[in-house]
């Protein structure tokens, strides 16, 4: 156990799996985040350029 590994979001290492709730896929290596590419926040589908003007 160590008190400095208490990190929200460790960097790419091997064998992470997805930080969403019942999501536990693998993360790549290469993937910088917490989330697989499903549940990647910052790539939520949504369309690019374009404002949802209701
Ligand atoms: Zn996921």
């Amino acid at each position: 156990m160590t008190p400095s590994e208490e990190r929200p979001c460790v960097r790419a290492q091997a064998g992470r799996v997805c930080r969403e709730e019942g999501c536990h896929t693998r993360l790549s290596i290469y993937n910088d985040g917490c989330y697989c590419s499903v549940h990647e926040p910052m790539s939520v589908p949504r369309t690019r350029g374009r404002k949802l003007a209701t």
